[in-house]
């Protein structure tokens, strides 16, 4: 199939990017698949209603199909139509941070069908804080089933170009919307349990949603990693994230990590090897290696999170053989970007 790409700019949706988000709503209508931007990271889009755009959704990432979807809405009268009922909780929640990146968990009613949620009976649900999501969701009828729009276990696409280079000639359709704004996936929190439970974390941290609900717990097993037990939410007991090369997460003092780093880089290169760093604005002069790259600034992680997964792809078209990466601080949004590192990097970690 031949994969259309348009560019729309979120800032400048004019009446060409209107026509288009039609088209590309009609295609999700008709049972088709479209990549698009959210602030988050690209989703790859299907009727959320539509069992076969679901099935559709798993084979062009090659995802287990026990991995379920999120559900993309524009209204939260939307929501409630899917639904067995609205807890409390949501309410408060989709006042506090809808649009954007938070996903709330709740029981399904008989519309979701099983292949949109993994064969559970709930269903992920939520309002992305992005003009084109929004439009697109509209006019595809109101329900967006999108995971990333990656291949499954690769890292998410931030770019347009990595949504082309994983699903070209997969999908109908490819909608570049330039680099989105926060760069990791949403923080997930299930509202089904007693108290709500964090079951991936993202941009909205711990703190933030433990000050609109009172009380939050998280899910031991995403922080854990030498815990045996089952992750609440399917997906993050896979492999994710990966790099092609080998990637190791190096913590410890900075002039530790920095000359620990810099010892082992000359013994690959020694041995051929290509090696790409990831260090930050402060570090990545003292760096001795071909391929060093800065994810931001420690002093505003949010930076962090933007670039983490682009600079991983970068490596990736760089053919690089072995990664070494600064650890981060384990708070706040930190853990979000701690713990997709850790998985990019299989939990290899070296403290120095
Ligand atoms: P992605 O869309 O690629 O960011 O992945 C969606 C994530 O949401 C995966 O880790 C899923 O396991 C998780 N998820 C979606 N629906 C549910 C649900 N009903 N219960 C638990 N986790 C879910
Ligand atoms: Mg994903």
């Amino acid at each position: 199939m031949e994969t259309e790409v348009v560019i729309i700019e979120e800032k400048n949706i004019d009446d060409v990017a209107k026509e288009n988000l039609k088209k590309a709503g009609q295609i999700i209508k008709d049972g088709g698949l479209v990549a698009f931007p959210t602030e988050t990271v690209y989703g790859l889009g299907g009727d959320a209603l539509n069992p076969k755009s679901s099935q559709k959704i798993y084979a062009a990432k090659g995802r287990p199909s026990d991995n379920p979807l999120i559900v993309h809405v524009a209204e939260f009268e939307d929501l409630t139509r899917i639904v067995s009922s609205v807890p409390d909780s949501a309410k408060k929640l989709a006042a506090a941070f809808w649009p954007g990146p938070l996903t709330m968990i709740m029981n399904k009613n008989d519309k979701v069908p099983y292949e949109t949620t993994g064969g559970l009976d709930t269903v992920a649900i939520r309002m992305p804080n992005n003009q084109i999501a929004l439009e697109l969701i509209r006019q595809s009828g109101g329900y967006i089933a999108a995971p990333s729009a990656n291949t499954s276990g690769r890292p998410s696409p931030t770019l347009a170009r990595y949504c082309v280079e994983d699903l070209s000639g997969k999908i109908e359709m490819i909608i570049d919307g330039g680099q989105v704004g926060i760069g990791i996936e949403s923080t997930i929190v299930d509202l089904t349990c007693e108290v709500p439970m964090i079951l991936r974390p993202g941009y909205i941290t711990a703190d933030m949603l433990k000050e609109v609900l009172g009380e939050i717990s998280i899910d031991r097993t995403i922080i854990d990693s030498s815990s045996t037990q089952k992750p609440k939410a399917p997906g993050m007991k896979y492999r994710h994230y990966a790099p092609k090369g080998e990637l190791t997460i190096v913590q410890g003092s900075q002039d530790s990590v920095v000359s620990y780093i810099n010892e082992v880089t000359k013994t690959s290169m020694e041995q051929g090897k290509r090696v790409g760093i990831i260090g930050t604005d402060a570090t990545k002069d003292l760096y001795k290696a071909t391929i060093v790259k800065s994810v931001g600034t420690r002093d505003d992680e949010s930076t962090i999170a933007h670039e983490l997964f682009k600079v991983l792809r970068e490596f990736d078209d760089e053919n690089v053989d072995i990664m070494f990466s600064e650890s981060f601080d384990d708070s706040g949004i930190g853990q979000a970007i701690m713990n997709r590192l850790l998985k990019a990097a299989g939990h290899h970690v070296i403290t120095v």
